[in-house]
């Protein structure tokens, strides 16, 4: 029986540092949104040059364009058994539309890991964040910083800050979470699939809650 996750919670909050754990724990893809509009816009796709002003601005894609992306990403073998996914859905439009892929697929989301903090922590993350060019796994200046500065431990890629990681873009992309995603949070309680995490603390301090959390639907689908 296949196991769907998704990761809720507004940007910076340490979704993709959670979906990486997740995904070693469970061998399930992570399949991040933001992940995959990046790579269209290095690679110079139409998806990128659609996606990309959206993105500098700190506004949403529009729905059709990343149901669309994602549609087609988790219609790929390695998802058969389930996907993690990280930053999708963002508004209620992607969240039914969701609901009916899955279904289709005689599967439904399993659990949404609600992970939330405050704005401090939000923006001390975001300030820090930084990427691998090559390979996009996340580090911080100073919660999580790399072993030799610059460079990544994993893959030997360049580390690179986010463009929509400025300050005025930050601030923007809080109010569009608060305005267009958090009525997600009532959707899936409604669901009654929603859990809290408090995603104030270390990276272990949340990895332990939502493993817990997490733990007992991998016993009962195995
Ligand atoms: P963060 O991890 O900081 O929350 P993401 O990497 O998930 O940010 O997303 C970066 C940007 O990509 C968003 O600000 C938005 O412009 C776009 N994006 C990502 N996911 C979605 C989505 N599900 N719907 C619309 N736009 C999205
Ligand atoms: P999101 O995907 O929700 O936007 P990230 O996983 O990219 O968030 O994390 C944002 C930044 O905060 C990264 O630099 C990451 O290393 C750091 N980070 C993630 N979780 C924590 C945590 N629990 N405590 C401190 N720093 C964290
Ligand atoms: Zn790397």
């Amino acid at each position: 029986m296949a196991l769907d996750i998704v990761l809720l919670g507004p940007p910076g909050v340490g979704k993709g540092t959670q979906a990486e754990r997740l995904e070693a724990w469970l061998g399930l893809p992570q399949v991040s949104s933001g992940d995959l509009f990046r790579e269209a816009i290095a690679k110079g796709t139409r998806l990128g040059r659609k996606a990309e002003g959206y993105i500098d601005r700190g506004e949403l894609v529009p729905d059709q364009v990343t149901i669309d992306m994602i549609a087609e990403r988790i219609a790929k073998p390695d998802c058969a058994k389930g996907v993690i996914l990280d930053g999708f859905p963002r508004t209620v439009e992607q969240a039914r539309i969701l609901d009916e892929l899955l279904a289709k697929m005689g599967r439904r989301v399993d659990i949404v890991l609600d992970i939330e903090a405050s704005e401090e922590t939000l923006l001390e993350r975001l300030t820090g964040r930084w990427l691998c060019r090559q390979c996009g796994r996340v580090y911080h200046r100073l919660s999580n910083p790399e072993q030799v500065r610059g460079i990544c431990d994993e893959c030997g890629g360049r580390l690179y800050q986010r463009e929509d990681d400025r300050p005025k873009t930050q601030r923007r992309r809080l109010q569009v979470y608060q305005d267009r995603t958090v009525p997600l949070q009532a959707y899936y309680r409604r669901k009654g699939v929603l859990v809290d995490i408090d995603g104030e603390g270390d990276v272990e301090s949340v990895w332990r809650q939502i493993k817990a959390a997490v733990e007992p639907l991998v016993a009962q689908k195995a």
